[in-house]
């Protein structure tokens, strides 16, 4: 008796065990990152997408390395089949043949695949990887490799004339400009974002066939580019396969990754990873991104809570930069529709006025408080009214909410 119960408890210990993990855990998408080979920092790019598509509760991702550039393939014949996705983080040594059909194989019968930045350099002799990446660059590709493809009044078009495929400019925050706003990983985010610094690359060329542009960035002469609005994030279909096609992202050896860690990178990133895998998108849009004038950087890749922000905002001082500041204006924005979130926001804003932070940022605050404010600010900024340096912006604030 005494070992059944024995039994019995062990087994309710299982299935207790076997329920929290199946509740704790959402990740319903098996993600492969292949990298181990790249002319940029694979090392450092590879662990940010792995945080990047983990960070979403959607994934669980599994990094695999190839071996070391010039050593041999022969071993190499990754799993595609136990993956919704895989990411190719990974321009280096052409693949053993069966890999290369495994792949094909995987793609045709409906895998998911994201092909990340410098991705579209590997293989320019590989024509099936080339059909599914739609348009690559570098590895002497040419005119043979199929036309130029950029948008030019209001469409995108085919240019066979010959040329090097593939380049960029110098590195510099610019513009992207979604063209089909009703796609899955693009609908219900901003028209016109702000990329952080990144490279821009231009003079793409491939097949360009099945492929479907969602945005483009202007490629700027003046500072190396090709002068043409450039493709920057686009789908392929293959076969029944989906490919999501994301040109951004540049991670250098010594630098710290601005391109990754651009609000508007990862977004895409997230979204075309989940659409690539399920051909839907669920997750969804996040509180700051960018805008057409300014970058957003999230530097823990995830966008900041309120009292994130609020902290960083709370150590403004004139002269510096206002973008923490600039943000929670345009967070309270968004919500100034719901009376509800904006009493939350009141809220967080008195006790913000309460701390240490500096006046500056006291004064910024009361500006957005003369706004929404309601009877409940008027005790913490009539104690403001002592101090010289908040009376001002106190008195200001208490004058428009008493007159609502
Ligand atoms: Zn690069």
């Amino acid at each position: 008796m005494r070992n059944i119960l024995k039994l019995l408890a062990g087994l309710s210990l299982v299935v207790t065990f076997l329920m929290v993990q199946s509740c704790g855990t959402t990740a319903e998408h098996k993600a492969l990152i292949i990298t181990g080979q790249n002319n940029h920092n694979w090392e450092k790019s590879s662990i940010i997408i792995k945080d990047i598509l983990d960070q979403t509760g959607i994934f669980e991702t599994e990094i695999l390395l190839s071996p070391p550039a010039g050593e041999s393939m022969s071993g190499f014949l990754p799993e595609f089949n136990k993956f919704e996705v895989v990411i190719l983080d990974y321009n280096g040594d052409p693949w053993p043949d069966k890999a290369k059909l495994d792949f094909v194989d995987y793609v045709k019968n409906g895998g998911g695949v994201v092909i990340y930045h410098a991705a579209d350099n590997a293989f320019p002799e590989w024509k099936e990887y080339n059909e599914m990446i739609g348009l690559g660059g570098w590895g002497n590709r040419n005119e043979k490799s199929g036309p130029y493809y950029y948008w030019k009044d209001g469409k995108m078009i085919k240019d066979t004339s010959p040329g090097k495929g593939g380049g960029h400019g110098a590195r510099h925050p610019f513009l992207v400009i979604n063209r089909d706003t009703e796609h899955p990983v693009t609908r219900g985010l901003p028209e016109k974002w702000m990329h952080s610094e990144d490279e821009l690359y231009s003079w793409l060329r491939g097949p360009a066939e099945n492929i479907n542009v969602l945005s483009t960035a202007y490629s700027d002469s003046t500072k190396g580019g090709s002068g043409r609005e450039e493709p920057v994030l686009f789908t392929i279909s293959y076969g029944k396969g989906r490919v999501f096609h994301t040109v951004l992202g540049h991670c250098g050896k010594g630098d710290d990754a601005p391109a990754m860690h651009g609000a508007g990178f990862i977004t895409t990133f997230q979204r075309g990873a989940e659409w690539a895998a399920t051909g839907n998108v669920t997750l969804a849009i996040p509180d700051n991104l960018p805008n057409s004038v300014s970058v957003v950087i999230w530097d823990k890749l995830s966008p900041l809570t309120v009292e994130e922000l609020l902290q960083k905002a709370g150590k403004y001082n004139i002269g510096m930069s206002r973008k923490y500041l600039a943000d929670l204006t345009e967070r309270i924005r968004r919500v100034s529709d719901d009376p509800g979130e904006l009493k939350k926001y009141e809220n967080k804003l008195l006790k913000f006025l309460d701390s240490d932070a500096t006046t500056d940022s006291k004064n910024y605050v009361m500006k957005e408080l003369s706004w929404m404010g309601t009877e409940t600010s008027i005790p913490v900024l009539e104690k403001l009214l002592k101090s010289e340096d908040t009376a001002e912006m106190a008195t200001f604030a208490l004058k428009r909410i008493k007159s609502e």
